[in-house]
């Protein structure tokens, strides 16, 4: 999907107009410094047309002040997105940062929307004129706690939207190499295995052209092919950096995961498996990416962590049961030739797709030896299946009725059993033909 980054200083009411936008109160605004968001993309609409929202204000400045701060906001922005909507507040005016920031987007180049927040009443529809003076076109009237004519600015925003989204999607690029994502916690030992798998036969490639920052993603040979890895200077980077939850470092994971089709989620194999894991885990199912899991550390688990640990995954991750599954170690090279074959694996059924004929018999059988439970004198069926999509494998079942949560959930485990899609993510949803 096209990306909107929404971009702008503090307190201009930039998660305010990501609700508007998005049509929920989902971007909680969280005042208070440090505090960290798992989630900072949302997928919005209008007009039909479905666009990804990314609110890059989630960040406070710290001791590098605001100045510092904003720039590296909109540095990033500009790398996600293919519109940036700028937020300023028509009440302040225009202040030294926000002069700062449109250098930093004119020198990118990408469509800007501006907004001018905060126009709640006739009066301050002139300071929004004055807005102009920034010099990127015509500053769009709103006010975000009211909703007032966000209409207007989500036009605009459309009509700077490419038709086709340039930057790299899913369903892009047949025939390149494939893109994988390594996601982890922090010292998971994400750069431990780029840098082991990485060796000296790599090539750094900028993914997004025009940009002023660090090259982002590595082209790695690995058993006779290459793989494209996602902002791996994202892994480098926060591994110089501090290793805590930083903001960006949640963006970069989140963009990361959007260009890529694999994600490796790293575990530490010598720790208990924490919080942060299985959200990793569920974001990247929910992003709809093709999973291995590859616990790491592997040279550090004895007998009792072992023990342990299988419990652990049996317990905490049965939502990924289907992953193919490697235990690693980036520090001594153990079982590193498992990964391009599990990440294989992973990617094929990401893209399988089982033939209608096929689909249909399997249901007929599944359906005469086991029935959905009767419910009211009724019995809901499958009349007809088909698999509407690939990349993630997505199957629509047509029913007489409602099928209850339970069945649907043993029918996507007998999906399972019977075509494989180890790796992969499925859904399974339902239209009821009255
Ligand atoms: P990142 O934050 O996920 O990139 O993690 P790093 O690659 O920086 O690794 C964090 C720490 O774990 C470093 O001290 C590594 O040397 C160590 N480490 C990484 N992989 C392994 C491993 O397989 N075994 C052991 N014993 N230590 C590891």
């Amino acid at each position: 999907l096209p990306v909107v980054a929404v971009v702008g200083r503090p307190n201009v009411g930039k998660s305010t107009l990501v609700n508007r936008i998005i049509g929920r109160r989902e971007a909680v605004v969280e005042d208070v410094p440090g505090v960290t968001r798992d989630r900072v993309s949302y997928i919005a609409s209008w007009n039909g047309r479905n666009f990804t929202v990314v609110d890059t204000g989630g960040w406070l400045p710290d001791s590098r002040g605001l100045a510092a701060a904003i720039a590296e906001q909109a540095q990033l922005a500009v790398e996600l997105a293919d519109v940036v909507l700028f937020v300023v507040d028509a009440t302040v005016g225009i202040t030294d940062v926000d002069e700062a920031v449109v250098e930093i987007l004119r020198r990118a180049k990408k469509p800007v929307v501006l907004a001018a927040n905060k126009v709640d009443d006739q009066k301050a529809e002139l300071e929004a004129a004055a807005l102009w003076g920034l010099g990127i076109g015509e500053p769009m009237p709103v006010s975000a706690l009211h909703g007032r004519t966000s209409g207007d600015l989500l036009d605009r925003i459309l009509e700077a939207m490419p038709e086709e989204a340039p930057r790299e999607t899913i369903g892009e690029a047949p025939g390149g190499p494939r893109r994988v994502a390594l996601m982890g916690r922090p010292n998971v030992g994400k750069s431990s295995l780029l840098n082991k798998l990485a060796g000296e036969k790599r090539a750094v490639v900028d993914s997004v052209a025009g940009t002023t920052r660090d090259p982002i993603d590595e082209m790695i040979e690995l058993g006779g092919k290459t793989w494209r890895f996602i902002d791996t200077a994202g892994i480098r980077k926060r591994h110089k950096e501090n290793q805590g939850a930083d903001f960006y470092a949640i963006l970069r994971t989140q963009s990361a995961l959007e260009r890529a089709e694999v994600a490796v989620i790293l575990v530490d194999a010598s720790d208990p498996l924490a919080e942060q894991d299985i959200r990793i885990v569920n974001n990247v199912i929910e992003a709809g990416r093709a999973v291995v899991l590859a616990y790491n550390k592997w040279d550090l688990v004895d007998e009792e962590r072992r023990f342990y640990l299988d419990r652990e995954i049996e317990r905490q991750l049965v939502l990924a049961r289907w992953a193919p599954r490697v235990n690693i170690s980036a520090k001594t090279g153990r079982h590193m030739e498992k990964l391009v074959p599990a990440i294989e694996t992973a990617l094929e059924s990401w893209g399988h797709r089982v033939p209608t004929g096929k689909l249909n018999q399997f249901f007929t059988d599944l359906v005469s030896s086991h029935p959905h439970p009767i419910r009211g004198g009724k019995q809901p069926r499958v009349l007809f299946a088909t698999q509407a999509a690939t990349r993630p494998p997505r199957f629509v079942l047509f029913t007489s009725g409602f099928l209850e949560p339970g069945y649907r959930r043993f029918i996507e485990r007998r999906i399972r059993e019977e075509f494989g899609f180890e790796g992969s993510p499925i859904s399974v949803t339902m239209k009821i033909r009255e």
